[in-house]
């Protein structure tokens, strides 16, 4: 067979094998809609109607074809315009309640039965315009479940720690389906632990069951004082930054971290979390480290420790109100502490290796410049988010840094290697 023709066929055979696994996912996958106004359920001739839909009403999509979307409402089939649906938003709930809730087709008190959720299982909630129900999917079974058998999860972090990585799988078995592998060392949010399997969601958005022995705890670093770093074997660094969180220098320091996969470390002060809350979140969320870097930055040398002790403290509290636990680190304003400050610390007290004076000098050249000379294998780089500057200063750092092959990651990850 002549060379050309042979490739051609396995780019053919390869599309075939593609468009079937395509297929598969999307038969698997359950699509639920909600819709964004009121409007009628037809029957196939798309005129008769069947029931009216009222808006935010969810309804399982099984097709488009034609403009015309072809659904399922409360165990009723037929068509509506599919411009009056669009994707419906999920939360994550627990099943809480003793009694397994009934996975019912309607909210009549004697819809049909489709199901029973597992107590402590995570389920995808969607809201609806029904009150005291819910309209819930777990795996391929979809309807809905009385209000109260559900409740907010709480969270924790953890890491994967299988060198190969973690299967995800739609329902807490090994017969689900496969949505996707999550690698070794990733960290991610765990909703519940469940008959050996827990749900989890990681920075990337990938979300499902994984096998629970799969994960570890997050080692916590050892208390005492860190300033050289930890020389680390692998190129890694410590990008932190001070003094904020600030409503747009950060803002634009998270994008510039995003663009390089960078993770850093945030030390920040109670009174600007006080007044850009959502901006500590989203330094969270993004999942980087969040530091204490007290309420308003006085010199603690100069204080009393009951002071010390009121400044670290407030500061743990507004940052544990937005993002659900405090600080893992602490670094004092100025490098400046004394022994008491030290032993009275729950956290490990992180100052710095490279001083890039960015507060001082305000000239992007400058910081890279005092990066170029200053870096190594474990050093933690110290820059403070409050400074355009500094901010316009970090595509450069991260771009020069990246070539040198290094990696960067949180404090924590630094020093407890
Ligand atoms: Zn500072």
């Amino acid at each position: 067979m002549k060379k050309w023709l042979f490739s051609l066929l396995a780019v053919l055979l390869l599309s075939i094998a593609f468009l079937n696994m395509e297929t598969k996912a999307a038969q698997n996958k359950t699509a639920v809609r909600t819709v964004v106004e009121e409007t009628y359920l037809l029957s196939e001739d798309y005129v008769t109607p069947i029931t009216a839909l009222p808006p935010k009403a969810i309804v399982l999509l099984h097709n488009v074809k034609a403009g015309w979307a072809h659904i399922e409402y409360k165990g009723q089939q037929g068509y509506v315009p599919s411009t009056t649906l669009k994707s419906a938003q999920a939360k994550l709930m627990l099943v809480s309640s003793k009694n397994p809730p009934i996975v019912r087709e309607s909210t009549v008190a004697q819809a049909k039965h489709l199901g029973n959720l597992y107590v402590n299982s995570i389920v995808h909630v969607y809201a609806t315009n029904e009150e005291n129900w819910y309209f819930v999917q777990y795996g391929n079974l979809t309807g809905y479940v009385i209000a109260t058998a559900l409740k907010t999860p709480t969270t924790k972090k953890m890491l994967v720690q299988r060198p190969d990585g973690l299967v995800v799988r739609d329902v807490a078995s090994k017969s689900g389906e496969n949505l996707s592998v999550i690698p070794a060392n990733t960290k991610v949010d765990v909703y519940t632990d469940f008959q050996g399997w827990a749900y989890v969601v990681s920075a990337q958005q990938v979300e499902g069951y994984v096998l629970a022995h799969g994960l570890k705890e997050i080692p916590m670093p050892k208390l005492g004082k860190y300033s050289q770093g930890v020389a680390t074997k692998t190129k890694r660094i410590a990008l932190t930054f001070d003094d904020g969180p600030h409503p747009t220098v950060t803002k634009q320091i998270l994008a510039t971290l995003e663009k390089y996969d960078a993770k850093a470390t945030f030390f920040v002060t109670g009174h600007r979390v006080n007044k850009s809350p959502k901006v500590l979140k989203e330094i969270y969320d993004a999942g980087h480290e969040i530091g204490n870097h007290t309420w308003n930055h006085p010199k603690l040398t100069q204080i009393s420790l009951n002071q010390v002790n009121a400044q670290i403290n407030e500061t743990n509290t507004i940052v544990k109100s937005i993002i659900g636990e405090e600080p893992t680190l602490f670094r004092p304003p100025y490098g400046a502490y004394n022994k008491e400050i030290l032993s009275s610390l729950s956290v490990p007290l992180v100052t710095w290796s490279v001083d890039t004076l960015d507060w001082q000098h305000h000239m992007p050249a400058k910081t890279l410049k005092a990066i170029q000379n200053g870096s190594y294998n474990g050093s933690i780089i110290l820059m403070h988010d409050i400074h355009q500057t500094t901010a316009d200063a970090l595509d450069s750092v991260l771009s020069y840094l990246s070539k040198q092959g290094y990696e960067f990651v949180t404090v924590s990850e630094i020093i407890t290697q």
